[in-house]
């Protein structure tokens, strides 16, 4: 046994780590030796989707063979522990990219068809599942299913956000999209108030793929931000960016995000990123993250780890609920300098379970201050519940089961899918089992 966390580090449960590394024998692992558990990809989730304390973890990283590449359709067909980032490196010089990827590429491909993870370009071509053609899942009975959106669609839309519960994605096949190089024309324009944001992120839907900002959570200021947005270029070739990758070398005794320093950080973030404003070419990398570029960041929130809070809320209600949010923030003095806010666009998402949903989406990160913390999220539910939204479980380790089940109303038609081998601490939280 050994201890696991996830990303926030809130927590190291125990648990007995299987490596899986052989395609042909996951069935037997996973039902017959350990009949029992949960896959792990790279423990990107926050919060407890990706843990199974006290019980078994199946670590699929070693699962991470590319099967097939055509490099005139742009189908790719690999195993489900492949890195985004492998992925990204082999296809882009090839013509391709990953249609929709996270603000990090060191994730699997399982870990992003189970939480149907989504990026800067939702409004315009979905989350990760809309581009999966073909899951080959092997469940704890032995049963081998092999899905997609036309064939057994049902186990599809159960798989696709399915949080890793209908059984272990052992490889998948995508769909990728033509790109002429791997540079963007971005612009970065500062915004005063959240009219202004709303006013640029309705703005910019039709003409730019990928939109983004960050927030002012703490400057009291009217929300002040940064709006980005970006297109591929077919720009000629450049040099590279080096890659300067810098590790947070320990963990502080205290967090580096309190009181005394975010303050300061945003207004000098926000202000060195005003001078540098207007358009660009920037290399993806950087572009969709630039968080990469520091392991183990999450380690400065020191030795109590940190919680995200990300939630989504309907259009017609964004505007106040996001306003609401922000102003409950700035009243409690925590906050984050990892503020994102950011428009879903109007398409119903793939899974039973996912996450994205027409509306606005609003991601923080918080250290851990225990129950100063818990009280400030539950006022933050109070009004994702009254907007008749959801937050997301793949940064969840909190959310109460009520705000769950009314977020996700297909849950009991997703429950009937689920493997009564794999269970994790976020589905014993939120399911009961
Ligand atoms: C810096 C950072 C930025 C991020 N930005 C975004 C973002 O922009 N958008 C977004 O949507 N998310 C984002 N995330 C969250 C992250 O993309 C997801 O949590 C992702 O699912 C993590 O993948 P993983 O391989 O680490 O999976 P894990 O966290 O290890 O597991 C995630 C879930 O997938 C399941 N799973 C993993 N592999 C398999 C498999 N082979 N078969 C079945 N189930 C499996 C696990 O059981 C678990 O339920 C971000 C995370 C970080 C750390």
């Amino acid at each position: 046994m050994r201890t696991v966390s996830s990303w926030g580090r809130l927590s190291a449960p125990l648990h007995r780590v299987v490596v899986l590394n052989d395609p042909g024998r996951v069935k037997s692992i996973v039902s017959r030796e350990y009949p029992s558990g949960l896959a792990h990809g790279m423990g990107r989730s926050y919060g407890d989707a990706c843990l199974n304390p006290d019980g078994v973890l199946w670590l699929t990283t070693g699962l991470d063979h590319f099967i097939a590449f055509d490099d005139k359709t742009g189908r790719l067909v690999c195993e489900a522990g492949v890195l985004l980032r492998d992925i990204q490196r082999l296809v882009i010089p090839r013509g391709w990219i990953l249609p929709v990827t996270p603000g990090t590429q060191l994730v699997t491909v399982g870990g992003a068809i189970a939480n149907d993870v989504h990026g800067k370009n939702h409004h315009l071509l979905g989350s990760f599942g809309d581009h999966v053609q073909r899951i080959k899942l092997i469940r704890t009975d032995g049963e081998i299913i092999e899905c997609g959106p036309h064939t057994q669609p049902d186990w599809f839309a159960a798989t696709v956000g399915g949080l890793g519960l209908t059984g272990i994605i052992v490889e998948a096949e995508i769909q990728l999209r033509r790109v002429a190089s791997p540079w963007l024309q971005t612009e970065t324009i500062p915004y005063g108030d959240l009219d202004e944001f709303f006013q640029l992120a309705d703005g910019s839907e039709v003409d730019w793929e990928h939109t983004v900002s960050w927030i002012d959570c703490v400057s009291g200021n009217g929300n002040r931000g940064l709006f980005m947005r970006g297109n591929f270029s077919d720009s000629e070739q450049r040099p590279e960016p080096k890659k300067r990758q810098l590790v947070m070398p320990f963990v502080p005794p205290i967090s580096l995000v309190n009181s005394l320093s975010l303050r300061p950080f945003n207004a000098a973030y926000y202000n060195l990123k005003k001078s540098k404003a207007g358009s660009a070419i920037v290399h993806y990398e950087s572009f969709f993250y630039p968080l990469d570029n520091l392991l183990e960041w999450n380690r400065m929130y020191g030795p109590k780890g940190f919680f995200q809070y990300q939630s989504v809320v309907p259009r017609e209600a964004g505007q106040d609920a996001t306003r609401a949010m922000l102003g409950e923030i700035a009243k409690s003095g925590e906050g984050s300098f990892l503020a994102v806010l950011k428009t879903f666009g109007n398409r119903q998402p793939v899974g039973m379970m996912s996450f994205p949903r027409p509306g606005v989406t609003l991601a923080l990160d918080f250290p851990n201050k225990s129950a100063k913390t818990l009280k400030l999220f539950e006022r933050m539910d109070a009004i994702v519940r009254e907007a008749g939204g959801r937050i997301y479980p793949a940064k969840d380790a909190r959310m109460p089961r009520d705000l769950f089940e009314a977020g996700y109303p297909r849950l009991h038609e997703f429950l009937k899918y689920r493997d009564p081998g794999i269970s994790s601490g976020l589905s014993r939280r939120l399911m009961g089992a």
